[in-house]
């Protein structure tokens, strides 16, 4: 189908650097992963998350994913703990989140995190996502990149057609492999639980853990 929509972009040098110094501006751009597409916009940045949240007119009671890089610069905002280091190991990068304690230091914005004193955190395996993650000092707060009760985008296209040029850059990354939202697991009880299904299991993450 041909491309319409003027704010999709290839994924190049050219695109990559756009889309560092609009996000470094505290600006908001779709971004590609293997779940699905998403609203990203610097977690550190009180500004970039009210415009998440106010693109996709979803409740501030509901907070958000903080998407790294690696683990470099999770410890200064995360408390890390033994459970979580072994499943990062084994699955990530991936379609998993965790949500762990926040640190009192950290740099997270509150209203990622609704106020909580958690946070969920992720590691996108997306090729183009993790090389604008690398790139930048501070994590990306990125919700899936519809309107709140929508259904989650699988393509660029999806992205244009749901907020036409509200959005000044999306970047085009194909199809999302997976599809469907990452599981999330709580790691901050005794007991550990999955807050939301997706495609690795809770019989996976036990027996990773055993
Ligand atoms: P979405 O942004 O649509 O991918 O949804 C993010 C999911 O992560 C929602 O189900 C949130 O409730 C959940 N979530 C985000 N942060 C936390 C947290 N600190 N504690 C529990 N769940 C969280
Ligand atoms: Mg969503």
């Amino acid at each position: 189908m041909k491309n319409i929509y003027s704010n999709i972009l290839k994924f190049n040098k050219n695109s990559l650097s756009k889309t560092l110094k609009y996000l470094r501006k505290n600006n908001i751009v779709g971004l590609p992963t293997e779940t699905v597409y998403g609203l990203a916009g610097n977690a550190y940045s009180k500004k970039s998350v009210k415009k998440i949240y106010a693109l996709k007119k979803r409740p501030k009671i509901n907070p958000l994913i903080v998407h790294y890089y690696n683990l470099k610069n999770l410890s200064d905002d995360i408390e890390i703990n033994k459970d979580f280091l072994i499943l990062y190991k084994k699955l990530c990068p991936g379609p998993i989140t965790f949500v762990m304690r926040k640190k009192k230091s950290s740099k997270i914005c509150s209203l990622v995190t609704a106020k909580l004193n958690t946070v969920a955190v992720r590691f996108p395996s997306n090729k183009k996502t993790r090389s604008v993650l690398k790139k930048l000092n501070f994590p990306l707060a990125i919700p899936s990149a519809n309107r709140s009760t929508g259904i989650s985008p699988v393509k660029a296209l999806d992205v244009a057609e749901e907020f036409k040029n509200k959005i000044k850059i999306i970047v085009d990354g194909g199809n999302s492999k997976i599809g469907i939202e990452s599981t999330v697991v709580d790691l901050t009880k005794k007991k550990i639980s999955i807050l939301r299904p997706g495609i690795i299991s809770a019989r996976k993450i036990s027996k990773i853990l055993k």
